[in-house]
């Protein structure tokens, strides 16, 4: 009877990730599906933790280790997220994945260590292969997550230095072959006496993760994340095999499988290879593009508020491109009173949407979703870039190297390839942002210099307002 509770348990767990997962690809959904999921998998934790008995009939028994580590994790979970800048949010996304990563590995390893005790105590006993596959992959998928996702967060928030050497995708090669060969050996041969190099390959993967994530350029920086992301769920899926938990196992595969596809998804958004995107060093710390420093002595002209106010104000179609700096500034709000005042005038507003906006997945749509802007006027980046030939303003806040033409131009720009929108081809073009200095590639932007685009310097959020003081008083 418990057990069919606890199996009814696992099925609530896994219908509602899928679900959840489901939701989750619908800005109107998001918040609903991750709740509903989130249900599920407190359903599924608190079922293993009152209802599980191992073949013995045994129950759980290390309720304080249990319940300390659920205090402390729901508090620091709970405080993080509350407190977290949504400028932050992929920093605290790596964060969290890490620790997913080092919970599959440390699960591994305590298995392993379960096996090893076995085998002395059996003398020579050998496990059966199926499982010591297992255990390996988990503790070199964990590993390479853990120490991968803890090097991504020190990139994005700046404490980390990209670090590359000739020779290194070689080395990080062997260093993965060597791990796999010894794996490999130790599933054949395992006793007693070799068991030790388990914490080689142990420390081989977390030295491999530090390597494979360091030399990797700040604007892949969201491929690698969403990359590491499948990696903790193929890690979590291993765990799930092991314990036979199959609510463990439909997570962890969803986890993977999701990863993999935004992996996917981002590196078509970006227009590059995946392998090219591990190699490449795209918009890393090495990229330069010298602050404040013109294009080529470079001349661009400003635009004061009223004169840009009065441009909007008499137009027919206004497409506003929101960017990393509208994030920064926390002006979405009034964003969208610019935007509906507009609208009272009679002008069309339209927001293009570029797959990498920001500084995560879908930061744009979470960003406006909270100001409640009209998913019906969110264009994703083919179409929008149908309509700007017929658009007579494009207002850019904060955005910079999506609207950067040289990635169509310029084949030796490092961004070259990546597909951006093509607010060029609109007969005006306002660029708000503070001065200029480069965005996160870190490279020129020649659209600043171009003679349809003008300059509006000053925070997103005070210029914004100030257009919306200047257009109610038109
Ligand atoms: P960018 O980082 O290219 O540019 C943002 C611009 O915003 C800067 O040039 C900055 O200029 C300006 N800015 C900053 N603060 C403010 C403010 N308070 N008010 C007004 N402007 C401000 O942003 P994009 O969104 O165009 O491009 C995203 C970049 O980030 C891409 O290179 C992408 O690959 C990368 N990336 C994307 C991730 C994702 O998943 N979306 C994750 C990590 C990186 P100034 O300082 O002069 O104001």
């Amino acid at each position: 009877m418990e057990l069919n509770i606890l199996t009814l348990c696992y099925l609530i767990g896994s219908i509602t990730f899928i679900l959840g997962l489901k939701m989750l690809s619908n800005p109107a959904t998001a918040r609903k599906g991750n709740l509903i999921a989130a249900v599920g998998m407190a359903v599924a934790i608190a079922g293993t933790i009152f209802l599980y008995n191992d073949k013995e009939g045994n129950g759980l028994h290390n309720y304080i280790w249990i319940f300390g580590g659920l205090a402390i994790g729901t508090v620091v979970g709970f405080l993080a997220a509350k407190k977290v800048k949504m400028t932050a949010m992929p920093e605290m996304v790596s964060l969290f994945n890490g620790m997913g990563g080092a919970c599959a590995g440390l699960i591994s390893i305590i298995e392993f260590g379960r096996l090893a005790e076995k085998l002395s105590a059996d003398g020579g006993d050998t496990e059966s292969t199926g499982i010591l596959i297992t255990i390996f992959l988990g503790v070199i998928i964990g590993s390479v997550s853990f120490a991968g996702s803890i090097i991504a967060w020190g990139k994005l928030n700046g404490k980390v230095k990209d670090f590359s050497f000739p020779g290194q995708q070689i080395l990080n090669t062997i260093l993965l072959f060597i791990m796999l060969c010894i794996a490999g050996y130790l599933v054949v041969n395992l006793n007693t006496a070799n068991a030790y190099l388990f914490y080689v390959i142990l420390t081989g993967a977390l030295v491999y993760g530090v390597m494979f994530v360091l030399p990797i350029g700040g604007a892949d920086m969201p491929v690698v994340i969403s990359l590491l992301n499948s990696f903790t769920g193929v890690a979590a899926a291993c765990g799930g095999f092991l314990y036979n938990n199959k609510v463990m196992l439909t997570g962890g595969i969803l986890v993977g499988a999701a990863g993999t596809l935004l992996t996917i998804l981002m590196c078509k958004a970006m227009n590059r290879s995946l392998l090219n995107v591990l190699i490449g060093s795209f918009g890393g710390s090495k990229a330069t593009g010298g602050a404040q420093q013109t294009a080529s002595g470079g001349v661009y002209k400003e635009i004061s508020i009223s004169d840009s106010a009065m441009v909007m104000a008499y137009a027919n179609r206004v497409i506003i491109v929101p960017g990393y700096g509208l994030a920064v500034a926390q002006a979405q709000h009034v964003c969208h009173e610019l935007e509906k005042l507009l609208d009272e005038k009679g002008v069309e507003v339209i927001y293009a949407i570029h797959p990498v906006a920001g500084r995560m997945p879908g930061h744009m749509n979470v960003l406006l979703a909270e100001a409640d802007v009209s998913y019906d006027k969110l264009l994703e980046m083919e179409d929008a870039n149908d309509l700007f030939k017929t658009t007579d303003v494009v207002l850019i806040l904060g955005a910079n190297d999506v609207v950067n033409p040289a990635a169509k131009n310029d084949p030796a720009s490092p961004i070259y390839g990546m597909p951006i929108l093509e607010v060029e081809q609109a007969k005006t073009v306002i660029v708000n942002k503070r001065s200029m200095k480069p965005g996160y590639a870190g490279i020129e932007n020649e659209l600043f210099f171009q003679p349809k685009t003008s300059m509006l310097f000053g925070d997103a959020k005070s210029v914004l307002q100030q257009l919306v003081n200047e257009i109610k008083s038109l």
